[in-house]
């Protein structure tokens, strides 16, 4: 979340304090993007016309079960921490700004401690945890994940019956606060950051959820904005958004979607930065100093106001600032940037190894914008961003023991990844982690009237009703790298399916039933199998995974090493490490926890040839590569890496050394 009043977000010079200061921008994005709404949307009887259809539909999230791996262990942990939360505690300002008692106490962190009383960011965590828990109760069908959307929903309808306005917020002198910045006034927040998450989280319990209520507070808080902002001229407005203000531009547009009222469209165009849009739309690329997650909820809400107006230049915008930042300003992981801003790339080597790298809301709110864009293009390049991302910032991201998430993903040699406290913290990749781990359903299949996508290899089951078909995936991987499937159907049916061969692999081999029926030495494609499918019959993908390295152009001669879609890491121990240590309250200290002196192993080599030098470990995913001045270093994934020192990327020194 930037800080800075100015808005302005080029001030890679100031301090952790400053950047914060503004905006309350992206970083809380909300989980559910078009994409997962998408279906929903699509079955949405008054779906305007000049909606732009999408190629392809995600399935249901409740037509999608998964079997055992980590991303079900991460679903569970998530599960757990969103039921151990208490609604009337981050009701608890809530129901201050609408003169209504508290009913418990408020939580700490971000929600009330003066530390972060710069960012007024009191609420956010409510919306994000109603997208949560609308994602939960879609996913697993627990009740009590509904019954928590409709009590919250209520709740905030009796805030707005006892303040007379659909306004819901729980910063200080909330409604004060909000027409200050709407007078243009210099204010101390990000007011419509912070209501962003509330718009989204109200979206999506009442697309998810079916929750009527939260519908209904939703158009009373999207009417009370319509009038707000309607005095605004067009300048007023443009320099209203150089606070960061999330992705208002995103949620309008589907309220639009929902209700077909043109007056949201049109407050979903004046909440798009033009200042952002325009160089994007002419394929510019002026994000150098930018804060990252202010900007990355905008660029979602750009391809969904095209979606809603048709206009390019919106769309353009949106393609053009997911291919530089997933193709040329991504680390191995996915991430990007350095203490939450983009940097020059050719200054890679001062970033590259910060401890505040890579903001975990930044990969959140990119595979957003990536599932929407897919959706729009079926390309394989997306759907192996998608995976990357998937793998080595989210799944990575969630302490497998507490089930807390990371704020930063930094490659200081020797760090470690800090997670959040469940209650004192409560920072913006609390609120996107609440959400992260319970939507893993939503991008394994994809679907048009009747090709099937498998996009993720991931154990799991999909229902396809209107074919009468079911799909059951079978794989160890990424300790194998191959995945079976198998149809059951009602009757012979003609289907496509798509299986992707990704581009870490040079080569995809398709089995039907035992019996090779293609290969393909495209990476990055689909292989396509057209053919009357019977019940039963069986598919097998074999993929090869081979170590490698990924580096950036302007250096070189720092690597990370990877082995299929996994950025490999070197396990450096928990010295100086106590147990505990690593579950921290404030994410602005990071660099400054558990911050005792190491000193990491140095790795000596060509760059070129070095990946030839990892050798097999002791178990499954495990390689071993030779230190120049210790024993061999142990290389494990990435996303596995807890309680423990690590190194992703490695500056090589010279093999005599
Ligand atoms: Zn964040």
């Amino acid at each position: 979340m930037e800080r800075d009043l100015s808005g302005d977000a080029c001030c890679t010079g100031r301090s952790r304090r400053n950047f914060l200061a503004s905006a309350g921008t992206a970083a809380l994005a909300a989980g559910v993007g078009p994409g997962t709404l998408g279906p929903v949307l699509a079955a949405t009887p008054d779906q305007p016309d000049s909606a732009a259809p999408a190629k392809l539909r995600p399935f249901d999230m409740a037509d999608v079960d998964l079997a055992e791996s980590p991303f079900l262990h991460a679903q569970r942990m998530t599960e757990a921490y969103l039921l151990r939360l208490q609604p009337d505690r981050m009701l608890h300002n809530f129901r201050v700004n609408a003169g209504l008692k508290p009913k418990a106490p408020v939580y700490g962190g971000w929600e009330s401690e003066p530390t972060w009383e710069d960012i007024n960011c009191h609420g956010h965590t409510l919306g994000h945890y109603l997208s949560a828990c609308a994602l939960a109760w879609r996913s697993t069908h627990d009740r009590r994940f509904k019954q928590r959307v409709d009590y919250i929903a209520a709740e905030l309808a009796e805030c707005q019956k006892a303040s007379g306005t659909g306004l819901v917020c729980a910063f200080p002198k909330g409604p004060a606060l909000v027409a200050a910045h709407i007078r243009g006034e210099r204010i101390s927040g990000v007011p419509w950051y912070t209501l962003h998450k509330v718009f989204a989280g109200l979206r999506d319990g009442a697309l998810l959820a079916d929750s009527t209520t939260a519908r209904e507070v939703l158009i009373r808080l999207a009417d009370w904005a319509v009038v707000a902002t309607r005095p605004m001229s067009d300048e007023q407005f443009e320099a209203m958004l150089n606070t960061e203000h999330g992705g208002m531009n995103e949620v309008l547009a589907d309220l639009y979607f929902m209700t077909g009222n043109a007056d949201y469209r049109t407050l979903a165009q004046r909440f798009s930065h033009k200042a952002i849009l325009e160089p994007l739309s002419h394929e510019r690329d002026h994000l150098d100093g930018l804060h990252a997650n202010t900007q990355i909820p905008k660029i979602i809400g750009f391809e969904r106001v095209h979606e809603a107006t048709g206009d390019a230049a919106y769309r353009k915008a949106a393609s053009f600032f997911w291919q530089t930042v997933a193709h040329t300003r991504s680390f191995a992981t996915g991430g990007h940037g350095d203490w939450e801003h983009f940097f020059p790339m050719a200054e890679f080597d001062a970033h590259v190894f910060s401890a505040k790298g890579s903001e975990t809301c930044c990969q959140h709110n990119m595979l957003k914008l990536t599932r929407a864009l897919f959706l729009q293009d079926p390309r394989a390049d997306y759907a192996d961003y998608y995976e990357r991302t998937l793998y080595n910032g989210i799944l990575a991201s969630q302490d497998p023991d507490s089930g807390m998430v990371t704020y930063f993903q930094g490659a200081r040699p020797g760090y470690m990844k800090l997670y959040h406290t469940p209650e004192d913290s409560f920072w913006c990749c609390t609120g996107t982690g609440m959400e992260n781990h319970v939507k893993y359903r939503d991008s394994i299949y994809f679907h048009d009237a009747s090709t099937l996508y498998v996009n993720l290899f991931i154990p799991s089951t999909v229902r396809w009703a209107d074919q009468g078909a079911t799909l059951a995936q079978t794989t160890a991987f990424p300790e194998t790298p191959s995945t079976s499937l198998r149809w059951t159907l009602k009757r012979p049916t003609d289907l496509t399916l798509k299986l992707r061969h990704p581009r870490w692999s040079r080569t995809a081999t398709v089995l039907v039933n035992g019996t090779q029926v293609a290969r393909s030495t495209n990476p990055s494609s689909y292989v396509a199998l057209t053919r009357t499918w019977r019940d039963g019959d069986q598919v097998e993908l074999r993929l090869e995974m081979h170590a490698a390295i990924d580096r950036a152009p302007a250096a070189p001669d720092i690597v990370a090493f990877i082995y299929g879609p996994l950025v490999f890491a070197g396990a450096l121990g928990r010295d100086g490490l106590t147990p505990g240590a690593d579950i921290v309250v404030n994410e602005r200290k990071y660099g400054s926890y558990n911050d005792t002196p190491f000193a990491p192993p140095v790795l000596a080599g060509d760059p070129e040839t070095i990946a030839g030098s990892v050798r097999p470990g002791d178990k499954p995913l495990e390689f071993v590569i030779a230190a120049a001045d210790r024993q061999p270093v142990r290389l494990i994934p990435y996303y596995r890496v807890a309680h423990e020192r690590y190194a992703t990327y490695w500056k090589l020194g010279s093999a005599d050394a």
